[in-house]
């Protein structure tokens, strides 16, 4: 027989379980976040004339993120917005497509989209240029800003203006080191990018990677901030490492940030990033 405690056990981790995989949260009035299989975050937006979709990831996520949608509104998907170029984002478009969505991403992203086929992949329907496009739907205004290189191409960070909400795919995740190694990301733009994000007016912010406990309540600007700290904070390491008479080649290996050692991804990605920037220093950016 179970115990009157035991019983209460379950009921007790039933209802936590059930609190940490809630899925969508609304964030926001009529913002949603939502968490497919494999982890990553995607931000959808619903308005009296439709719904406003930002990163697919790939057709799984897309798949229950359209479910997720469904059971929260009948207003039809009009807008897919990618971040992005990378496959491990962009995949999954035509389950929006079929749904009647016009999929929409920065000529930088688009242009690369049509140059890498991928077989998850589907080029857009519009692509935009410059720094800034507006969306306007249902009486709301999604904005889409760009700051330049920094992660990838065409790096787009969207922000619903009336409820002040935010969107940032990999330039930043709570909690967790940034990944900036592969060679189309670039340390310099990528400061420059989060000082052009912390101009922006948000009070909330959804991020695709996020290493809090409850992913799916996203962070606020202050998780900007703290990823531009961790970025300085590591090439003045760097600097101080190389100084105090460690040969550059063993540097980047050699440097420890002990601030950040309760962030995700610590051991792994630190040296990695270390490299990148030393690297970026001797030969230049990308
Ligand atoms: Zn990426």
């Amino acid at each position: 027989m179970v115990s009157l405690r035991g019983t209460l056990s379950i009921v007790c981790l039933l209802v936590f379980a059930e609190a940490v995989t809630a899925n969508p949260v609304e964030v926001a009035d009529g913002v949603y976040s939502y968490q497919g299989p494999t982890t990553y975050v995607s931000m959808f937006v619903v308005t009296d004339d439709g719904v406003m979709v930002i990163d697919p990831i790939n057709s799984a996520h897309s798949e229950g993120l359209v479910a997720a949608i469904k059971s929260v509104t009948n207003q039809p998907i009009r807008y897919l917005v990618h971040t992005h170029n990378h496959w491990d984002h962009s995949g999954g478009g035509q389950v929006f497509k079929d749904e009647g969505a016009t999929i929409i991403a920065h000529v930088d992203a688009y242009n690369w989209m049509k140059a890498n086929p991928h077989p998850d992949l589907t080029v857009p329907d519009e692509s935009w240029g410059g720094s800034r496009k507006d969306i306007m739907l249902g009486g709301k205004t999604l904005e889409l800003h760009h700051f330049g290189a920094s992660h990838g191409h065409g790096m787009t960070i969207p922000v619903l203006a009336g409820e002040r909400v935010g969107y940032i795919a990999d330039l930043v995740g709570p909690n967790r080191l940034p990944f900036f190694t592969l060679p189309d990301f670039t340390v310099r733009e990528l400061e420059r990018t989060l000082e052009g994000i912390l101009t922006l007016d948000t009070e909330k912010i959804v991020f695709t990677h996020n290493a809090r406990p409850d992913p799916l309540q996203g962070g606020t600007s202050q998780d900007v901030i703290d990823t531009l700290q961790y970025l300085r904070d590591l090439r003045a390491a760097l600097e101080a490492e190389i100084a105090s008479g460690t040969p550059a080649r063993l540097a980047p290996d050699a440097v420890r940030l002990p601030k950040y050692e309760s962030w995700a991804m610590y051991d792994q990605w630190l040296a990695l990033n270390a490299w990148k920037i030393w690297l970026e220093g001797h030969l230049g950016p990308f």
